[in-house]
């Protein structure tokens, strides 16, 4: 029990504290030079981020032309594409991917010595899981965020996008009811086909926010916006067993579809059957095409009953359409959901923000992991190391001259002096110890030495 407890607890703090990455926040306003300076001076694998697909492409053009071997990856590319840009990055054909957030997921590679985001993304959250594909080996690796001084309001544009004004998640309401001719106090309990694109295009609406309008209509229960449908298809047949051996086909290839859905399938007389044009075509070696157009031409002479799989997004209404101006969206499906975006934005915010606070401290107390000590070697650790070798000199100086004026108390000298309460305190008691400035009765700190 207690050697379990033990493994549980080394799993955890493995999971957040990653010692072997160094975390930089880069603030530029040359984003592709900066990043092809870090790609040359980090050797070894990279996955770069950024959040179109069209820039992975762009950018990942830009490093080859730059004589760093890249590739590009997104979402809206062929699995076969895929497959081959991972197998190519995974054994070291190609150094660097360019890719949206779609690249990572099932993907372990464990020496990946960098990775940089170009933009800054909308969450810590999203953040932290892709910069921890860095390192996974346990060897010393960097994570980069690159930062402009757009890279705020795209994120605050985000926001608004995705939630609309009320007033437009009405009208988006009432055009999609009128697009899919859905009367007031019609359409309940019905589904229809919502082309996407073209509702965007017919009534000019921005794509993006109209997207975010669905998503928050569907959430308050007015509609259902279902987007990715991989429904299969299904086939009844009507006519009764004897028909079917009475049957002439117009094609001998339409008999051989029936025969083979005969021989795979059972159940097909009594009620629909999940059925798949794949194993058909693999079963007759016919070709898909002919296979659906004799399936519906089995179904124009009611034979058989086929509903066709469906590739395009429709929309189906729990309860009947409404009057635009009695729509009501419950704080817990807007103002509470956009509040806690907003949150998230702003603390990505304040981590890309040109801080003094250790990158690594400040993300694991985002996740709850408070008072965790600074890592000393990201670039505010680093940063601040220089800097203090400096300033203790300055603090010294301050300190000496500001109680050689005047006896002060430490809390004037706090006030006067621009450096932090913890280094005049400690440079305080360091010069009261050398003997350089005496604590007095009354609370005060003096410089006995006089003023020249
Ligand atoms: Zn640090």
């Amino acid at each position: 029990m207690e050697r379990l407890e033990f493994k549980q607890r080394n799993v955890f703090s493995k999971s957040f504290a990653r010692d072997n990455l160094s975390y930089v926040v880069r603030h530029t306003h040359e984003k592709m030079a900066e990043l092809v300076h870090i790609l040359q001076r980090v050797p070894g694998t990279a996955i770069v981020y950024v959040r179109s697909r069209k820039r992975t492409k762009v950018i990942s053009d830009h490093l080859n032309l730059n004589g760093i071997k890249a590739d590009y990856y997104h979402a809206g590319l062929s699995i076969e594409e895929k497959e081959d840009k991972q197998n190519k990055w995974k054994t070291d054909e190609c150094r660097v991917v360019v890719a949206t957030n779609a690249f990572g997921m099932g993907i372990d590679k464990p020496d990946v010595r960098v990775v940089v985001h170009v933009d800054v993304p909308n969450s810590l959250e999203e953040y932290y899981q892709e910069a921890g594909r860095a390192g996974r080996d346990g060897k010393h690796s960097y994570v980069v965020l690159l930062v402009s001084s757009t890279d705020s309001r795209t994120l605050h544009r985000h926001v608004t996008d995705s939630f609309p004004e009320k007033d437009f998640l009405r009208t988006v309401y009432e055009r999609a009811c009128n697009f899919m001719h859905v009367a007031v106090g019609c359409g309940y309990d019905h589904q229809y086909d919502f082309n996407f694109n073209l509702f965007c295009r017919t009534f000019n609406l921005p794509v993006l926010p109209t997207h975010s309008a669905l998503n928050i209509l569907t959430r308050a229960g007015y509609i259902s916006f279902i987007e990715e449908v991989e429904a299969q298809s299904r086939v009844m047949i009507l006519a009764d067993k004897n028909e079917l051996y009475e049957l002439h086909t117009t094609t001998p290839c339409a008999d051989q579809v029936l025969q083979a859905l005969l021989r795979i399938y059972t159940g097909l007389f009594a009620d629909y059957v999940f059925i798949n044009e794949d194993v058909i075509a693999y079963r007759t070696g016919i070709d898909q095409e002919t296979i659906y157009n004799s399936l519906l031409e089995f179904t124009r002479m009611h034979i058989l009953h086929y509903v066709p799989r469906k590739r395009t997004p429709f929309i189906y209404f729990p309860t009947s359409r409404e009057e635009p101006r009695y729509l009501r969206f419950p704080k817990a499906v807007y103002e509470d959901l956009r509040q806690r975006m907003q949150e998230r934005v702003e603390a990505v915010l304040s981590y890309a923000s040109t801080g003094v606070r250790c990158r690594e401290a400040a993300l694991l107390a985002y996740f709850g992991e408070l008072n965790h000590g600074d890592c000393g070697h990201c670039d505010a650790c680093i940063e601040r190391k220089k800097q203090s070798s400096h300033t203790s000199t300055d603090v010294q100086e301050g300190v000496l001259y500001m109680t050689q004026v005047k006896p002060r108390t430490m809390q004037e000298l706090i006030d006067t002096l621009s450096f932090s309460r913890d280094e005049i305190c400690d440079m305080v008691s360091f010069l009261v110890d050398e003997g350089y400035i005496l604590h007095l009765p009354d609370d005060t700190y003096s410089n006995p030495e006089p003023l020249k």
